[in-house]
């Protein structure tokens, strides 16, 4: 009879977790998830589509990011969010074209996308559940200024995120979303200089082009960030 104690005590623990009911896990105060740029303008059907960043791609993003927060995570994320007159756009370059890399009259390297992410058209909202966020921060918005981090602009004017994190004793940061050779390893290199762990999803990362994905997450490493294939790998 003893004997036969644990495996109902096993059944009636698989029965829980089958029934959506955590088990205990982490304690993860100070934890927090940060979702890159996942809006229309960069997915399959947008301005700037990135590559394989299909419906599939945000249901994935969507699934994780409820999964973090009912884990206890809090959940900011981050949106591009261009005025018309957007330095980064090509069309306000008359002469240059979408993907070209140009120098601005103050020495800065200016890589010229397509209009994209422009404020209060659709393809610059949220595509994951608005519910999930204690703040989602725009960035970008300065016409002068292109800001691939979440954190600041290239003219080194803060977003509110740092004040955020460190108002709700954040020290831990979980970071996916779009895309891992711009927004994502700038957003990450800006977490680790100011002093986040920052553990990065490669499975619900999207990039702009293989290689410079690949270096993106060669630099992230180097400089300290930890690799996760999934979620999952944080139960
Ligand atoms: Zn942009």
């Amino acid at each position: 009879m003893a004997s036969r104690l644990p495996i109902v005590l096993s059944v009636v623990l698989m029965t829980l977790t089958a029934s959506g009911v955590d088990a205990a896990g982490p304690d993860r105060t100070g934890w927090a998830a940060l979702v890159i740029d996942v809006q229309p303008c960069f997915v399959t059907g947008g301005a700037l589509a990135v590559a394989g960043a299909d419906a599939a791609y945000v249901s994935d993003v969507q699934r994780a990011t409820k999964w973090l927060y009912q884990k206890g995570f809090l959940v900011l994320g981050s949106r591009d969010y261009h005025p018309e007159d957007h330095i980064s756009f090509a069309s306000n370059h008359p002469g240059h074209d979408p993907f070209e890399e140009i120098t601005l009259p103050d020495g800065r390297v200016q890589v010229l996308w397509p209009d994209h992410c422009v404020q209060t058209a659709g393809d610059s909202r949220e595509l994951v559940d608005n519910n999930l966020f204690l703040e989602l921060v725009k960035k970008g918005q300065n016409p002068m200024f292109d800001s691939y981090s979440a954190f600041r602009d290239d003219g080194g004017a803060d977003t509110e995120l740092h004040t955020i994190l460190q108002a709700k004793g954040v020290t831990h940061l979980v970071v996916y979303g779009i895309a891992t050779d711009y927004c994502v390893m700038a957003s990450v290199m800006d977490a680790l200089d100011l002093g986040y762990s920052v553990t990065v999803v490669e499975g619900l990362l999207r990039g702009v082009a293989p290689e410079t994905s690949a270096a993106a997450i060669a630099d992230m490493e180097a400089a300290g960030a930890v690799f996760v294939p999934s979620v999952k790998a944080l139960n």
